[in-house]
This record gives C-alpha cells, sequence and structure tokens, in this order.
C-alpha cells in the first residue's frame, strides 16, 4: 500500500515496516481552486494563483496539494496532464509543484 502523507503505521496492515517510492514524473489535475485573496503578506505578489489536488496513475491511495505554474487562470481544468517540477523556495526547501503538458 502506498501511504502519502508518510505515517508511523500502515492503515492497510498495522505494520511499521515503511520505504520510499519515487514520486511518479506525470500525475493529473483531480481537483483545483483559484486564489484571489491574500490570507497572508507573503503571498499578495503570487495572487491569483491555484491549489491543486493532483492524482497519479497508478497510486489511487495517493493526492497530493500543490500548484499548477506557468498556467492561465482560463486554461486550467480537471484531468489536464501535468509534468512534476522541483522547485526551489528562497531558503533552499525543495517543493514539488507541477506543469501542464
Ligand atoms: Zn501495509
Amino acid at each position: 500500500m502506498v501511504v502519502h502523507p508518510p505515517i508511523a503505521v500502515c492503515p492497510g496492515c498495522q505494520g511499521f515496516e515503511r520505504s520510499w517510492i519515487d514520486a511518479p514524473a506525470q500525475a493529473s489535475v483531480f481537483a483545483f481552486t483559484w486564489i484571489h485573496t491574500a490570507a497572508d503578506n507573503s503571498v499578495i505578489g503570487c495572487l491569483p494563483y491555484n491549489v491543486v489536488l493532483v492524482e497519479f496513475s497508478g497510486l489511487p491511495e495517493v493526492r497530493l496539494v500543490s500548484n499548477v505554474i506557468d498556467v492561465p487562470h482560463a486554461q486550467l481544468a480537471t484531468g489536464d496532464l501535468l509534468n512534476l517540477v522541483w522547485e526551489a523556495t528562497d531558503n533552499g526547501q525543495m517543493l514539488p509543484r507541477f506543469r501542464k503538458i
């Protein structure tokens, strides 16, 4: 069973053994919304931005909250195919984001 986010106990078998797998390079949009009002001053410059629930082919248990980058407001739809891209934040943390294929 594949579980995301990682947790201590497998919900399928209650086991403690875990291993990592690489995220698939491709995904699709399961659901999305556009944010037009900043909840914090740090994101005012990003408005409007999308929040996307991404699903991966072959991993039906896994959905990931992320963003689709470089996409105009009217060109994002459920089912859109995406490529995974890793983006570095200002502090060097790597975030999984997506770009339309
Ligand atoms: Zn298990």
